[in-house]
């Protein structure tokens, strides 16, 4: 990207914070509807209809080009291994990477919430309804990883069924090898105009952030949290806790990164995630932001993409969170065993939530299920979603970006 007169980054912080200051201003009864002797709530109108739609244009133009570069970045990062050993070698890390920190979320999660649980408020149960929906077993959501058709992923933008058809690609290209040599012309070419497009939508992050966020202010005001604020923060304390302790040292140990230096770079995409709400949407960020502190090109183009559809940390934690704040409300104390069964579905159900806004919730069902609790539970901590979702996201993007940058440094290493 081009130098400019203030960085990107900080830009979109200054996005970020005015947003933040607007949708305080304009929340229902709040200053503005105060100053200007409106009704409660119009400010609060003016901001949903003008504003929230011009960040949803910025999100929608991340949507869209998300995959056309998740796609031609994994062909590309394949071919240029040219080695489908290495490949493997690279998959196989960094699933285990994605698995290990996902298991050390839960344990966060579940710990500091099973600490805190006798402070949690107790909600009423007697009336709540949610309908949950049908949860698949695991080797339905395996199979369901294998497209049937070419086309079908592309326009229903399924992620990983798009990784799996770039993978079979990627690895055809090898194979044919000069033979395919006017294909990854064309691969390459589409690849850096693709590249291009995805830099002008990057320029307009900041009015994108400012756009999101400043309705979202507005509309979760103090009194929608209320008794809830304890629970949003043992999330919030987990989501820290796990993001200093683990990304760090991944960070510190492998990639012989600082974390005021990990935390600073990748802050742009952390920024983006907690106002998009969307690790896949996040996406291009979080590349720029790997490849900036160090990682290779191939590998992060590799690693991201797929953690941003299986890797969940923030997930994780904040299904074990709510199962634990929903059993207490239930005046049910979960058992060492039922813990442990916590963990295991929620490692399951954070490599089955989407990287879009509010998959968290629904997969939430099946770890209460898998525990035997109600699932009408979900209720209770639905109308403040957004909240542990803003958090979430950035955990789950922070933990994406420091696999990419642990698996190139050990990949850079076997090499040497
Ligand atoms: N919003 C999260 C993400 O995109 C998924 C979730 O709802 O937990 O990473």
């Amino acid at each position: 990207m081009k130098k400019e007169k203030i960085a990107l980054p900080i830009k979109i912080f200054i996005g970020l914070g005015l947003g933040i200051i607007l949708g305080l201003i304009c929340m229902k009864g709040g200053a503005i509807d105060n100053i200007f002797n409106l009704e409660a709530g119009n400010a609060y109108n003016v901001l949903a209809t003008y504003i929230k739609p011009i960040g949803d244009v910025f999100l929608n133009l991340l949507k869209f080009i998300v995959i056309p570069i998740v796609f031609l970045s994994i062909v590309c990062g394949i071919i240029s291994l040219t080695d489908i050993k290495q490949v493997w070698s690279i998959g196989i890390k960094t699933i285990c990477f994605y698995l290990v920190t996902t298991c050390i979320a839960l344990i966060i999660g579940v710990t500091i919430a099973s600490l805190f649980k006798n402070t949690f408020p107790i909600l009423e149960t007697s009336d709540l309804s949610y309908q949950a929906k049908e949860a698949k077993n695991i080797m339905q959501v395996i199979a369901d990883f294998f497209p049937v058709n070419i086309v079908s992923p592309f326009l229903n933008s399924n992620m990983l069924q798009i990784i799996v058809i770039s993978i079979f690609i990627g690895f055809a290209i090898i194979l044919t090898g000069d033979k395919a040599k006017p294909f990854i012309e064309v691969i390459i070419s589409a690849n850096d105009v693709f590249i291009e497009i995805m830099d002008m939508i990057i320029r307009f992050s900041p009015i994108g952030v400012f756009c999101l966020i400043s309705p979202v202010v507005a509309s979760n005001g103090p009194e929608i949290l209320g008794s809830l604020a304890k629970i949003i923060g043992i999330a919030y304390l987990s989501y820290l806790i796990h993001s200093i302790l683990t990304y760090s040292t991944l960070a510190a140990v492998f990639a012989k990164i600082s974390p005021i230096q990990f935390f600073k770079g990748v802050a742009p995409a952390a920024v983006l995630a907690f106002s998009t709400c969307s690790s896949v949407g996040t996406l291009p960020v979080s590349i720029k932001c790997t490849e900036a502190l160090g990682a290779k090109k191939e590998i992060a183009a590799f690693t991201l993409p797929l953690g941003a559809t299986i890797n969940m940390d923030g997930t994780a934690i904040y299904q074990a969170v709510c199962t634990v704040f929903i059993a207490q409300c239930y005046g049910i104390n979960l058992s060492i065993e039922q813990l442990a069964t916590v963990v295991i579905t929620a490692t399951i159900a954070s490599i089955g939530t989407a990287g879009v806004a509010g998959a968290g919730v629904v997969m939430l069902a099946m770890v209460l299920q898998a525990v035997g609790l109600p699932v009408e539970g979900i209720a209770l901590v639905l109308g403040i979603d957004r909240i542990f979702d803003m958090g979430r996201t950035v955990v789950n993007i922070t933990g994406d970006c420091a696999c990419a940058l642990s698996v190139s440094a050990l990949e850079e290493r076997n090499k040497n």
